[in-house]
């Protein structure tokens, strides 16, 4: 990755350096350098480029050729050539540097307070690109001249801003435009001032930042975030905020010397952290939860107005609850209209949608949970030459992926593939993907749901084209996405537990144990099936399940009308749930680990109706009290060499202590504990039979970091080798890189 680096302004200060001649160009697919001289200094230059490249370039390979010298007299930087069919790694959005920061807080620089400010070592890069090579008339600043000033600095190579192509100034760039909540232009002398005094009197503002709309408002206000919940129709996600300074995310919340860094990075993502009992941020921020998701400020528009405010402010995606976030104005006025008070918007075209990254530090390592901004879209390196195939991955938290040579070009988080809008979102970026790689798919991989529209999609696409289809189990591709990041190709032990996967068996998965390569698997454990009474709505109403499961194993008269969790359910649906159970209407049988804490934590008291995805189980993550040490029974059974996992013991045990008022977070402890011993006593069974000691973790449920913790904990104490995910999500965000490395295998044999 050598383009908008600052990678040619660095080679130019070598060459001045090292007194060699010659010159420096972009093409499409890699840089080319033409330098000649003295020997000595050719081999030092060489050693230089490789070992002090500008810290944002990624160079992936280094290939030299000699030539009769030509008696250049000079060194210079040529004009990009643009060449058929090669491509080029594209940078992904960089969050301000110190530098840029420096002048835009310093009231004597002529960019004070500049919300558009960049350099080539930060600012927007992917949001704004069209095509390859990375120049300005093929960004949204083409409509932009640059001024005399600016333009000495891109021209200048040994200037900071050489080349920068989306450089810019208050007398020549892109500027802020305040328009109230039926797109009437607000008349105001300073724009950020202006925003800044509607936030600090409760306002909330629409604010388009470098990959969409967020909404902001004073995250210290409960009325106002409140009022921005009913408006976004959002009574309960986590909303991000987005804090000045390191110091000021240190008043709310604990930070470790490894967030901070990752806070602190040029990726500048969401980090979730502990919150502190002390902090001023308003409970509704994240009801019921013990983090905040907190970002520092990535543009110069959001440090002017973190530091103009003095406050906490929610940053949360500018949609309504399921659609893609608003990148346009028009749009954005159309689209987002009844929400904010106030829009504040610019006049810098967004050409692809990007979110905001969200991150944990677990087990030491951070971990990409919704890979967008600063990620997307550099690639994940494949662990061998592949064919150029599209996957496309499954239905909630969707990417796609692409791959080309040695790499998988997975595309930043797309969002829950259920509506026409997300739909449109995803076609479009895979156009502008296959576009800036120069990528013709050859084969295309899809998940075995049949009712996904990411699997209506391939098969259409296949049809249409002619193309090879392959069909990827949902599990399998967990496992080999986490397989593929850990760098490992021989047999795992994979351990895939998540809410729903469409199994070979057209039941629903979700608890399975997998002997897995890229090549293929074989599922040799999973939790017993039980009844999914009433399909998605168990799915919304977590009662259900545990209606379910008590029904199942234990029997009608478990669901004694004493159980505290049925106070909230209706006689009428409680009797219909029951028909549906016993007689099997409308309730496909399921393995799922996700229903299962579900169930679990519907039946303890901890939620009954969710408004989000895994709300029960994040909840009851958050309720348990890790001073209790002990478990609860269960018991593996073995048929046709398919080892099943039993939880009549779990149920009765869970019951038990309902009954002698043993707390809610001792259950929800013990809980967690039985699953973390599920996980080792199966691996321990089947390793002795197989020999593998490699065990791959994968699927969202192992977003749960208690659960999380306790199994890897377990498993290494048991001697296995632990892979985790760090870089691809281990949610269904990362389906599409094992599908398509899975693809890959299958379309070379
Ligand atoms: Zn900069
Ligand atoms: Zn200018
Ligand atoms: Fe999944």
């Amino acid at each position: 990755m050598v383009q908008g680096v600052g990678f040619r302004p660095f080679v130019y200060q070598l060459a001045a350096k090292h007194n060699l001649k010659g010159w420096v160009c972009n093409t499409s697919g890699d840089v080319k350098i033409e330098v000649e001289g003295e020997k000595r200094s050719l081999g030092r230059f060489l050693k230089d480029l490789e070992a002090q490249a500008p810290p944002l370039a990624h160079l992936e390979d280094v290939s030299v050729t000699n030539h009769t010298p030509q008696g250049y007299s000079s060194f210079e930087i040529r004009h990009s050539v643009a060449e058929e069919g090669k491509y080029q790694l594209v940078s992904p959005d960089i969050a301000t540097c110190q530098p840029c920061l420096r002048e835009v807080l310093a009231p004597d620089d002529r960019r004070y307070r500049y919300p558009f400010t960049n350099c080539t070592n930060c600012g927007p890069r992917f949001t704004i690109i069209e095509d390859i090579p990375y120049d300005r008339p093929k960004t949204t600043m083409r409509s932009f001249k640059m001024c005399p000033l600016c333009q000495r600095e891109y021209d200048d190579p040994m200037d900071r801003r050489f080349h920068a192509q989306p450089n810019a100034c208050s007398k020549c760039g892109p500027t802020l435009k305040l328009v109230d909540g039926d797109g009437n232009t607000v008349r105001c002398g300073d724009v950020l001032a202006t925003a800044a005094r509607l936030l600090n009197e409760g306002r909330i503002l629409a604010v388009k930042g470098l990959g969409g709309f967020l909404f902001a408002c004073d995250a210290t206000n409960e009325g106002a975030v409140k009022l921005l919940r009913e408006r976004k129709r959002r009574p309960f996600k986590p909303l991000a905020i987005m804090v000045a300074t390191l110091e000021e995310a240190k008043k709310h919340c604990v930070v470790s010397e490894k967030e901070a860094e990752l806070l602190n990075s040029s990726q500048c993502p969401i980090v979730l952290l502990k919150r502190k009992g002390s902090s001023s941020v308003s409970p509704s921020v994240a009801p019921n939860l013990g983090y905040l998701g907190v970002m520092l400020p990535y543009t110069p528009l959001h440090h002017v107005l973190l530091r103009e405010t003095g406050l906490p402010l929610v940053m949360t995606s500018g949609n309504l609850s399921e659609e893609p976030i608003a990148k346009d104005n028009d749009e954005a006025l159309r689209r987002l209209k009844g929400i904010p008070d106030y829009f504040l918007m610019h006049n810098r075209d967004i050409y692809s949608r990007y979110d905001d990254s969200v991150t944990i530090v677990e087990l030491g390592k951070p971990q990409i949970v919704r890979r967008a901004r600063g990620y997307a879209p550099y690639p994940v390196h494949l662990p061998c030459r592949s064919r150029q195939i599209l996957a496309c991955g499954a239905e909630l938290k969707s990417t796609f992926s692409l791959t080309k040579d040695n790499y998988a070009f997975v595309s930043q988080h797309i969002g829950d593939l259920e509506n026409l809008e997300t739909m449109e979102h995803f076609e479009t970026t895979l156009e502008l993907y296959k576009k800036l790689f120069r990528i013709e798919p050859e084969v295309v991989a899809y998940d075995m749901h049949p009712e996904y529209l990411s699997t209506k999609y391939a098969k259409s696409l296949g049809e249409r084209e002619k193309l090879p289809l392959v069909p990827v189990q949902h599990h399998h591709a967990h496992i080999v996405s986490c397989m593929v990041e850990n760098g490992v190709a021989d047999k795992v032990m994979g351990v895939a537990f998540d809410g729903t996967g469409y199994g070979t068996d057209g039941r629903i998965w979700g608890g399975e144990f997998l002997i897995a390569d890229y090549k293929g698997f074989e599922r040799v454990g999973h939790f017993e099936y039980v009844p999914l009474p009433g399909g998605t709505v168990a799915i919304e109403r977590p009662y259900r399940m545990a209606m379910s499961y008590l029904l199942t194993l234990l029997g009608k008269d478990a669901l004694a009308p004493d159980l505290a969790f049925l106070k909230e359910v209706s006689s009428q649906e409680i009797d219909l749930v029951v028909k549906q159970v016993e007689k099997g209407i409308n309730s496909p049988w399921t393995s799922s680990s996700g229903r299962l804490f579900d169930a679990v934590s519907a039946l303890i008291g901890v939620r009954g109706r969710i408004d989000y995805e895994a709300q029960a189980a994040i909840e009851m993550e958050m309720a348990a009290d890790e001073r209790e040490r002990w478990s609860y029974p269960f018991s593996v059974v073995e048929r046709d060499g398919v080892n099943v996992v039993h939880f009549k013991g779990m149920f009765s045990g869970i019951i038990q202590d309902l009954k002698g008022g043993v707390a809610q977070g001792m259950i929800a402890m013990k809980f967690h504990r039985t699953m973390a011993e599920v996980v080792v006593l199966m691996c321990l069974r089947l390793s002795a039979r197989n020999g593998i000691k490699k065990v791959a973790l994968s699927g969202g449920v192992f977003q749960n970091r208690l659960l999380l913790r306790l199994t890897v904990a377990a498993l290494e104490k048991a001697g296995f080798e632990v892979l985790t995910h760090s870089k691809a999500p281990t949610n269904d965000g990362g389906v599409s890189l094992g599908q398509a490395v899975i693809a890959s295998f299958a379309a070379a044999r």
